[in-house]
């Protein structure tokens, strides 16, 4: 891991870097290039450009790691709330939402309870319910959620980790399941003992793994394979492969971030594939925005322009 990359990393769970760093309007402006605003209706407003381009959205409210119950309880009222918005304002647009901003650290089953009700309403109202996979220390736990919610709903899907060694035993276990799983390299800092530490082995594995999410068995146990990435070159390789073995541009399903390759997301979607933007939303974006930095470290020239400007 670089170092630019590790100290984004830490300082992303810095408390005091946080404070100083949401009060000052440079980093609000430069934060603003990935983030359309901080309420429902500002993510909302990004629909109709995106319907343009033939693109949906997946919504997501910044926050993690929850401690006080009653706020999780308001996250998951949040939500459901987001969904009837969807659903009245007719916008193409799924909810992700991240177990520990759900309680999972308080207690897992006020999570399970909450992630229940938000899978029973997304049903009832033909959506999708997707769960973020957060830290490695998570991960049993948050595949272990999705396999209580979808026993009782199959409109779930996770997301799972391409930079953790277990990822490709845990995909084969969801495989015939039938789950949604949405592949990414992964944003947080892991240790070498569990974690690819180089870049090119965590690629060799995103592509091993979206290989894997294409292949006939996948395909006939109902998986939904989305691939989250903006790595131009494993988008090309995807698309090529998912062509060569006879599948249909709709079938390769793609979801990028907001505000970053959205050319790529135009071509994607051009050439006839499902494409869908995470829109991030809420107050809650230091640690979120700290990540997005750590993935491209040029883009703190960005946070230093917008202080020059200010
Ligand atoms: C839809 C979606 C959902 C996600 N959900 C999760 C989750 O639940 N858990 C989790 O751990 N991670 C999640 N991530 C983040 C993911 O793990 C990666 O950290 C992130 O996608 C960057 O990796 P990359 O695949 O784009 O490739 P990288 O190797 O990081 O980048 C490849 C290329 O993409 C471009 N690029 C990438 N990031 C940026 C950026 N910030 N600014 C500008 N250009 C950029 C650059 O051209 C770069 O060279 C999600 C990502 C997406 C797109």
């Amino acid at each position: 891991m670089g170092l630019m990359r590790s100290l984004l990393l830490a300082g992303s769970e810095s408390r005091w870097l946080r404070t100083q760093a949401t009060r000052r309007a440079f980093v609000r402006r430069a934060v603003s290039r990935f983030m359309p605003g901080e309420s429902l209706e500002d993510a909302l407003g990004t629909a109709p450009a995106l319907k343009e381009d033939g693109i949906g959205l997946v919504l997501t409210r910044l926050g993690e790691s929850v401690s006080d119950a009653a706020e999780a309880d308001a996250v998951a009222a949040h939500y459901l709330d987001a969904l009837e918005r969807i659903r009245a304002t007719n916008v193409a647009a799924e909810i992700s939402v991240k177990p520990t901003q759900l309680g999972l650290d308080i207690e897992p089953e006020r999570c399970l309870a909450h992630l229940r009700a938000l899978a029973g309403r997304a049903a009832a109202l033909g959506n999708f319910l997707w769960i973020d996979m957060e830290q490695s220390r998570y991960v049993d736990a948050t595949l272990d959620l999705t396999r209580r919610v979808r026993a009782e709903h199959a409109n779930v899907g996770v997301c799972v980790q391409a930079y953790l060694f277990r990822t490709a035993p845990d995909v084969e276990r969801l495989l015939p399941t039938g789950a949604g799983i949405r592949l990414v390299k992964g944003a947080y800092r892991e240790p070498p003992e569990i974690a690819f530490p180089r870049k090119r082995d965590v690629d060799a594995n995103y592509l091993a793994l979206a290989y894997r999410l294409l292949a006939d068995d996948a395909r006939k146990a109902g998986v939904r394979a989305v691939f989250g990435t903006h790595d131009p070159r494993i988008l090309r390789a995807i698309v090529d492969h998912a062509a060569a073995i006879g599948r249909p541009a709709r079938a390769a399903e793609f979801h990028l971030l907001y505000g970053i390759q959205r050319a790529q997301q135009q071509r994607l979607a051009r050439a006839g594939h499902t494409v869908r933007v995470l829109v991030s939303y809420g107050s809650y974006w230091f640690p979120w925005y700290m990540r997005r930095l750590a993935e491209r470290p040029a883009n703190v020239l960005f946070v230093a322009r917008s202080l020059v400007r200010s």
